[in-house]
């Protein structure tokens, strides 16, 4: 809601980040559950950067809805299940904003750099890459953060990489470690999930840190 928005971006703020995701638009594993507030989503993230003056991050999930994400976001993302959807990286090539791209959750490197050249190859040179884990045999986490990425992509391309720890570890226990590799490993940033009542949360509460272990990360990160 726009209440919980306003006062986890005003916490997160204050605790030091720089920027706010939140999904307007949300790609759900089940069509049955919370599909995001839609455009009423996208306002309530103009209203948190009109009154923390942090830039806002979201999801432009198909081409649908990329014009309206276009229109209120200051940064779009493509998630994971669309790194190679290349009628929608088209379009992102062919925005004035900033891209953050998501490496797919069974993508190799090469497969996802090429898919960033989909968007650098229509104009828009600003592509940031998201590592946000990929999938393997195991269970202890929701997906294997693929640290070896960030040494990896810092080599071969020229495109900044963060690091997502949320989606990777799918554990609020594991979020704090795995941001703390993903910085030790030269990232140039990590995106974290926050809520201050996570039990509330209508996605991924599991894996949100509550705001004061925010505060705690950012001082050992920055
Ligand atoms: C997200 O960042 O909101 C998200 C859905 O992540 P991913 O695409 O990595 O699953
Ligand atoms: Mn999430």
């Amino acid at each position: 809601s726009e209440m919980q928005a306003l006062t986890i971006a005003e916490k997160v703020h204050k605790g030091g980040a720089q920027i706010f995701r939140g999904g307007a638009f949300k790609p759900r594993t089940s069509p049955y559950a919370f599909q995001g507030l839609g455009e009423e989503g996208l306002k309530i993230l103009a209203k948190v950067r009109d009154e923390t003056g942090m830039p806002v991050v979201t999801e432009a999930l198909d081409l649908d809805n990329f014009d309206a994400v276009e229109y209120y976001a200051d940064i779009i993302q493509i998630g994971t299940r669309n790194m190679q959807n290349f009628s929608l990286l088209r379009r992102a090539g062919r925005s004035g904003k900033p891209i953050v791209l998501k490496r797919g959750m069974a993508a190799t490197i090469d497969e996802w750099v090429m898919a960033a050249e989909y968007i650098l190859a229509e104009g828009n040179d600003r592509v940031i890459l998201c590592e946000r884990g990929v999938l393997t045999f195991v269970h202890h986490s929701r997906n294997t953060l693929d640290i070896s990425a960030v040494p990896y992509v810092r080599h071969e391309s020229h495109l900044p990489i963060i690091v997502d720890p949320s989606h990777a570890g799918g554990r609020r226990d594991q979020v704090i470690p795995l941001s703390r590799a993903a910085i030790a490993g030269g990232a140039h940033g990590i995106m974290v999930e926050v809520h201050h009542k996570p039990e509330q949360a209508a996605s991924d509460g599991a894996q949100s840190l509550y705001p004061e272990q925010f505060e705690k990360l950012y001082l050992q990160v920055a």
